[in-house]
């Protein structure tokens, strides 16, 4: 943390920007978070919602990321079968 204000200020410049929408609906286009892609007003430390039956809105799991997961993978190898190679 004893780099000097030029290197950390270009470190800043070169950082990705945050993508949310500000109130006259732009991009907000502060430095995000380092590996992420919203800033530091914008949730960017934040881990997101409860996965699973923490999540306020589970209802019967037919959404959770692994039940989304497993029926894109069986949508692959179906269209692995039809010969297609692609998905859908
Ligand atoms: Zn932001």
């Amino acid at each position: 943390m004893n780099q000097a204000v030029e290197t950390r200020l270009s470190h800043l410049r070169a950082a990705q920007r945050c993508g949310a929408r500000n109130r006259a609906g732009r991009p907000c286009e502060c430095p995000a978070i380092r590996g992420r892609a919203r800033c530091r007003l914008h949730g960017g430390r934040s881990s997101g919602a409860p996965k699973g039956q923490e999540n306020g809105m589970y209802k019967d799991g037919y959404f959770s990321a692994e039940a989304i997961a497993e029926r894109r993978w069986a949508k692959s190898l179906a269209a692995g079968f039809a010969g297609t190679g692609k998905d859908g």
